[in-house]
């Protein structure tokens, strides 16, 4: 069966009324026949009806045998983050999403918990920077906002060698595209908030696993700690994902149709995008994902903001925001949104350089969208202020 009809047939009916959608159970508590004789339900906190279709769902997308469902991506990032102790390690990519450097760091660093950050394509440095202490290795396939591409596969089999678990966040691609455990990961993190719930209307956080023991130990940590999901946004999130599929393949078509009349224009120096010839690790990312995704980046022929800042107030289609995944498209300039609180000097060595801008592709016609591009490319190359570099500059 396709992963469509699978994902709208596996969705419950409800057995109390036949309703087709999932009802929300707003409720706190569930009455008891006796103490302790329930009906699976005793406290929200713990379990919740509308919360468990989702985290069963999330389960079967990523082929994992335990879901759980929080009230963020990083409520879910925080959760793996207990299973730690003082003096454990995480090796982890090195562009990885600044919310979770900052709670690595502000937040954790203090408990003992020490993070290596290492360039995971290369998997010579990889294996330099684990040790006995290493506990868990802390992927993101594509990263943000340059789309590195790490091998999932390989990867997984140095750090089992080293004795740790392996930790893909896949909020980039969704299971639609690529699925971790599959590849020998041993936990999937998603910020839900993204392409999962794909509407830019709810924040939310989703883990999977495959081993039910891990499964109970970072269930008994969502319920120690309570960052748990509502009942609202789980339905919301639900309800995203029954059309996830379908929105993944126009984001894809889309974010390619982008890439391709980027690498064509003179105002653009590089494009980065797995789904062209021209990306690094192209091979890897046909190789372990279905399509490439929603998430296109780009630098400038020129080395200040004022050109990156001139080409995201022109953008018709594409909404200047944060985040990304959602239906309508939206342009960022990282340097001076999502990575400002990174110094200038450690954000441009990690290759988000002044003039970079990241597009997040919705699911408009991608005829509409190239011609958005296009038309705000073109007052860059026609604004007598900037200065485009004429030669060509090899990547
Ligand atoms: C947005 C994001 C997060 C954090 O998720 P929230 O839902 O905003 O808490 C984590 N990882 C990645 C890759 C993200 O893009």
């Amino acid at each position: 069966m396709q992963e469509i009809t699978k994902i709208l047939h596996s969705l419950p009916i409800d057995p109390l009324t036949g309703s087709i959608s999932t009802p929300i159970y707003q409720t706190a508590t569930f009455v008891q026949e006796a103490p302790g004789e329930h009906k699976g339900f005793d406290y929200a906190r713990s379990n919740n009806p509308t919360r468990q279709v989702l985290e069963t769902l999330i389960a079967e997308l990523e082929h994992g045998q335990r879901g759980l469902a929080f009230a963020s991506g990083l409520a879910a990032i925080d959760c793996v983050l207990k299973l730690l102790s003082a003096g454990d390690e995480i090796v982890a990519v090195d562009d990885i999403y600044g919310g979770s450097f900052r709670l690595f760091t502000h937040v954790y660093e203090k408990f003992g918990i020490k993070v290596k950050y290492v360039d995971t394509t290369e998997s010579k440095e990889l294996l330099a920077a684990l040790s006995p202490n290493t506990r868990l290795v802390w992927l993101e396939t594509p990263t943000n906002p340059t789309l590195k591409i790490s091998d999932i596969e390989a990867i997984a089999r140095y750090t089992h060698a080293a004795g740790a678990l392996l930790v893909v966040d896949n909020t980039f691609c969704s299971p639609a595209i690529q699925t971790p455990l599959s590849l020998g990961a041993d936990i999937v993190i998603h910020s839900a908030t993204k392409y999962l719930a794909g509407h830019s209307d709810v924040i939310a956080g989703l883990l999977a696993v495959k081993n039910p023991e891990l499964g109970d130990r970072l269930k008994f940590i969502q319920n120690a700690s309570g960052g748990i999901l509502g009942p609202w946004d789980s339905w919301l999130t639900i309800r995203g994902i029954e059309t996830l599929p379908l929105r993944i393949e126009a984001h894809s078509r889309n974010a390619l149709a982008v890439a391709k009349a980027l690498e064509t224009h003179e105002a653009v120096e590089s494009v980065y995008y797995p789904g062209l010839p021209s990306h690094k690790n192209h091979d890897i990312a046909t190789k372990q994902q279905k399509s490439y995704g929603g998430v296109v980046s780009f630098k400038l022929k020129t080395d200040t903001q004022e050109a990156a800042r001139l080409f995201a107030t022109n953008t018709n289609l594409f909404k200047l925001a944060e985040s990304l995944g959602g239906v309508k498209s939206l342009v960022c300039h990282p340097a001076s949104m999502t990575h400002k609180s990174i110094p200038a000097e450690k954000r441009q060595s990690s290759g988000v350089s002044d003039s970079l801008i990241r597009l997040s592709c919705g699911i408009e016609a991608s005829v509409d969208l190239v011609q958005d591009v296009i038309q705000a490319l073109n007052k860059i190359s026609t604004s007598p202020s900037i200065a485009i570099k004429t030669q060509h500059v090899a990547v």
